[in-house]
């Protein structure tokens, strides 16, 4: 038996990177897939397509993470659909890197809106359904820069550190009805947002990584797999680093 069978899972941010490694993972694994994104329309709908071939079930929907109510109305229309919400991934994030003496309030707001304040709506608008199922695992997308911060990305940094105290808090409200909730802080994973960076730079962290190499979004995509299934049933509000010894 696939480990995701019979699953209905949301994903935030899945036309590209990690959230569609994590989208590819989950329907191999026998998960429904619902996937999020705000402006790659054809990427999106060529995913959708990819996963739905074979036995294959998967949707892409165009809806900004960072409004409270469009994020209400994905997982209506998720619920509508696919009549439950058993894991949702709060992947969708930005950066708008600088240092902070250039740092302008336009770009603290963004990231903090589309990165912290995104899983705060998408966690509230799941939450009734997943109180009713008395089940779920919800899976949030840190990064070690929340946990050791790092010069240049302290709305960044701020962002995925709210997180981990969002979802300690979450796992400690929800675990008496079964809902999980734990973090997931990557290093340094090669997609394209790491991609903007000049090579010099790339290989300097490459070496700088115990296990010498940038991560996969297949990397990351095992551990968010393994979360959200029930491999993982007693395990909640943790968050657990996939750096390749990058922070320990
Ligand atoms: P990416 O390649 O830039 O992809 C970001 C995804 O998020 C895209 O699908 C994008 O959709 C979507 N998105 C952006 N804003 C959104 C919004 N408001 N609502 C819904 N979707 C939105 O990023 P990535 O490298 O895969 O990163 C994914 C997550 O991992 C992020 O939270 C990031 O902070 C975290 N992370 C990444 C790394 C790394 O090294 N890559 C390390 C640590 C943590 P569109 O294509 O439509 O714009």
């Amino acid at each position: 038996m696939k480990l995701l069978e019979g699953k209905v899972a949301i994903i935030t941010g899945a036309s590209r990177g990690i959230g569609k490694g994590i989208a590819e993972a989950f329907v191999a694994q026998g998960a429904t897939v619902a996937f999020s994104y705000v402006s790659s329309d054809e990427k999106a709908k060529a995913l959708e397509q990819e996963l739905s071939k074979g036995s294959g079930v998967a949707k892409g929907f165009k809806s900004d993470a960072a409004d409270f109510d469009q994020a209400q109305a994905l997982v209506d229309a998720v619920v509508e659909e696919f009549g439950r919400v058993d894991i949702l991934v709060n992947n969708a994030g930005i950066t708008r890197d600088n240092l902070l003496m250039r740092m302008t309030e336009e770009a603290w707001d963004d990231v903090i809106r589309i990165n912290l304040k995104s899983v705060f709506n998408l966690t509230k608008a799941v939450m009734r359904t997943m109180l009713k199922q008395r089940s779920g695992s919800i899976i949030n997308m840190s990064s070690v820069v929340g946990v050791g911060g790092n010069a240049g990305q302290s709305n960044y940094a701020a962002s995925k550190a709210g997180i981990l105290g969002f979802t300690k808090s979450v796992a400690q409200e929800l675990g008496s009805r079964s809902i999980r909730c734990n973090a997931i802080a990557p290093g340094f994973i090669e997609t394209e947002m790491t991609d903007a960076l000049d090579e010099a730079t790339v290989q300097g962290w490459r070496d700088s990584i115990p296990l010498k190499r940038g991560g996969t979004t297949e990397d990351v995509a095992n551990l968010t797999l393994f979360l959200a299934s029930d491999m993982s049933a007693y395990i909640t509000g943790q968050v657990i680093n996939v750096d390749g010894g990058m922070l320990m």
